[in-house]
């Protein structure tokens, strides 16, 4: 069997996980072996009777930070599943690099991930410094911490993985995968509220069905996303150049 994928999760509310990847298809997938969640408490590592884990920010001003020492003892503490040096290690943050599908294609390639979970205003900024940490955001928005930040980037890899969704066909025509957002589906009814579905999708003609969605995926892309389509287009355009040659 092939070495199930390992998420380490650095938390000060590990009750919040799996979460919603306890429950169906990666829930499945948790339970058959094919990852592993370690969910570490920040917590336990806390200062004194109280495991204090934060305190005020140097310099001033409203919130709590979490502490370098205690973070720090809690990223170097031993573990069963030893990190692989191809491991990323990431904070998740609003200050990090924004996190994409081919990064989520990058993490499931190195068989695990080490997310450290902010909450408060953060962490005191030495121990990202020293601990070889890499920020990533979900977004340009701030959360409350960065538990639903872990879940979303480690759903989007889980996905991924060999063996956790059923037809692999499918993640073949997904949004972003060929740089374009996916073409509309249908189902069932076929006349809903008076409107058909495009009558080429019950042509049967394979060839046709594939054309009209690969024109709607462009046809999407370039009204919805001009940026994702600017850098398709300059691919496309690259891709002839190099068959000239
Ligand atoms: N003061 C910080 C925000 C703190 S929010 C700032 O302005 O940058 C508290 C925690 O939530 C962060 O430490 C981070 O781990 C998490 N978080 C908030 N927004 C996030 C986002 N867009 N992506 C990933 N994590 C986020």
């Amino acid at each position: 069997m092939r070495t199930p994928f390992h998420a380490r999760i650095f938390t000060v509310l590990p009750e919040l996980f799996p979460g919603v990847l306890g429950a169906s298809v990666p829930g499945r997938a948790l339970a058959q072996g094919l990852w592993t969640c370690d969910v570490v408490d920040i917590r336990a590592f806390g200062q004194g009777k109280h495991r204090q884990v934060d305190d005020t920010p140097f310099g001033g001003g409203p919130g709590m930070v979490l502490r370098a020492d205690v973070v720090a003892a809690a990223l170097d503490a031993p573990r069963s599943v030893e990190m692989s040096g191809n491991w990323p290690r990431v904070y998740a943050s609003p200050r990090g690099k924004l996190f994409t599908q081919s990064m989520a294609r990058e993490w499931a390639e190195a068989g695990g991930v080490e997310l450290l979970c902010g909450r408060f205003e953060g962490v005191d900024e030495r121990v990202l410094d020293t601990r070889n940490i890499q920020e990533v955001s979900l977004g340009d928005y701030v959360l409350f911490g960065g538990e639903v930040a872990a879940q979303a980037m480690l759903e989007a890899t889980l996905r991924l993985l060999p063996g956790v969704l059923g037809e692999m066909a499918s993640l073949h025509e997904e949004s972003f995968v060929n740089g374009l957002l996916e073409h509309p589906h249908y189902t069932r009814p076929a006349v809903w509220e008076g409107m058909q579905v495009p009558p080429v999708l019950t042509s049967g003609h394979h060839g046709r069905i594939a054309t009209w969605r690969k024109n709607e995926a462009e046809r999407l892309t370039k009204t919805r996303r001009p940026d994702l389509w600017k850098f398709y287009v300059d691919q496309q355009l690259a891709g002839q150049e190099g068959d000239d040659v």
